[in-house]
């Protein structure tokens, strides 16, 4: 197990170096390049699916893309739900992400041009919650260790683009820690998802090792 994890981080980091001169010079980021929300979240999409899809066949498993969903919130659940998640993009194992238009307003008022990296965060994070529900479909283990694995299982992903020269793993951390401190304002989050320090240091860990196994906490195990 330690050598294929130790042979696929040499060979991130093989492509983490630039092939060709002209490839160096380009900014890394081909989602954050487009300027429609609709092709940058089928861009994000896509890289996410990549870097997933990759890491669950490497372990025997299948990846299943979640069905992410944008515009209101027209929803299914009760009128509690949607009135505590229609600021916030949501998981669900039944109808995947979705991404209330209330919540990209939000993001654009707050990070302005950087609302794209931000939702490349946030995209990840909820993806990181069908990683979870396909590893482990019926366990129930504390919010908190769910939400900070999410957001370690975000920074793993992070790390494999910025591997593989698709993003910037500066910028994304940037983003990423003005959207949770922005979000842990909310006493109500912090208490659901864990303390900002805490969310960051999870990210980071993700970040640092591109490892999923790295994100395991109790249960929630990669393997
Ligand atoms: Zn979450």
């Amino acid at each position: 197990v330690t050598l294929v994890v130790a042979a696929l981080l040499l060979a991130g980091c093989a492509d983490s170096v630039p092939r060709h001169t002209d490839r160096a010079a380009s900014p890394p980021v081909p989602c954050l390049s487009q300027a429609d929300d609709g092709l940058f979240a089928t861009c994000l999409r896509t890289e996410l699916d990549d870097v997933w899809g990759r890491e669950f066949h490497t372990t025997g498993r299948n990846y299943a893309s979640p069905q992410l969903t944008v515009g209101e919130d027209t929803g299914s659940g009760t009128g509690r739900v949607q009135e505590l998640t229609r600021d916030r993009a949501y998981y669900s194992p039944r109808t995947g992400i979705h991404v209330p238009t209330r919540y990209l307003d939000d993001v654009r008022a707050a990070h302005g041009s950087r609302a794209h990296i931000v939702l490349s965060f946030t995209l990840s994070h909820e993806t990181g919650h069908q990683v979870q529900h396909l590893l482990h479909p019926r366990i129930d283990a504390p919010g908190v260790d769910v939400e900070t694995q999410a957001d370690c299982y975000a920074g793993v992903w992070a790390r494999q683009e910025a591997n593989a020269r698709e993003l910037d793993a500066g910028q994304f951390r940037t983003g990423a820690e003005a959207e949770l401190r922005r979000l842990s304002a909310d006493p109500e989050e912090v208490r659901s998802h864990g303390g900002v320090d805490q969310r960051i240091a999870a990210l980071d860990k993700g970040l640092r090792t591109g490892d999923p196994a790295a994100c395991d906490v109790g249960g929630l195990s990669w393997r």
